[in-house]
């Protein structure tokens, strides 16, 4: 059973400081780190917008960050501009030793839709070549870590459980923007058939492997 080790958006954008802070951010990446030891494949994920994205606020006019609208038919909450190509603020924390992920998968880079996912855009219109990846490392099992936890992290599971993946949240490895819906999208990921689980118990796991 092929496991693979997913880092979702542990990007400065996304840490204290950064244009897009998820609360207590920073503590996903001792775990972070902690955790690509365990496991045979890590791959990474990176929001990676244009400058013209349109989950940003600043190209609405007279929209303000977390306003909704609806854009090309899906909902769409808006943001401040953040993970933007090229810049610091999408770049991996050093504090990450993202150099132990053997690929990148990123997304978002579509102007005219958000992905909170790493394996599809929201409208599921384009894949992001995540499934066929693992598939072709014969990859049956996901743990999944990261930011935010009741968006990127949350579609992704979603999306791995979807795939075909048995996918599992390494709980103490997620933080959120809002910690109470996160906890109503586990329950959710739960029903579907998802695992979770604490950092503590996936070292078990794997070194009994
Ligand atoms: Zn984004």
């Amino acid at each position: 059973m092929m496991k693979t080790l997913l880092l979702v958006d542990i990007q400065k954008d996304f840490l204290p400081g950064g244009a897009l802070a998820v609360p207590q951010g920073d503590e996903v990446i001792p775990v972070a780190n902690r955790m690509m030891d365990q496991f045979p494949l890590v791959v990474a994920l990176q929001d990676w917008h244009p400058p013209s994205h349109k989950s940003f606020a600043s190209n609405h006019t007279g929209k303000n960050p977390f306003d909704t609208i609806n854009l090309n038919g899906i909902d769409q909450i808006l943001w401040p501009d953040h993970c933007v190509q090229k810049t610091q603020g999408a770049e991996y924390t050093p504090q990450l030793d993202s150099h132990k992920a053997e690929v990148i998968f990123r997304k978002g880079i579509d102007p005219e839709i958000d992905s909170y996912s790493g394996f599809y855009d929201n409208g599921y219109q384009k894949s992001t070549g995540l499934t066929s990846y693992l598939k072709g490392k014969k990859v049956q099992e996901v743990y999944i870590l990261g930011l935010a936890g009741d968006f990127c992290v949350y579609f992704t599971a979603m999306d791995a459980i979807k795939e075909g993946f048995q996918a599992t949240l390494i709980m103490d490895g997620i933080r959120s923007i809002n910690p109470e819906d996160f906890n109503r999208k586990v329950a959710e990921f739960q029903e579907k058939g998802g695992q979770i689980i604490q950092s503590s118990e996936v070292d078990e796991n794997t070194s009994s492997n």
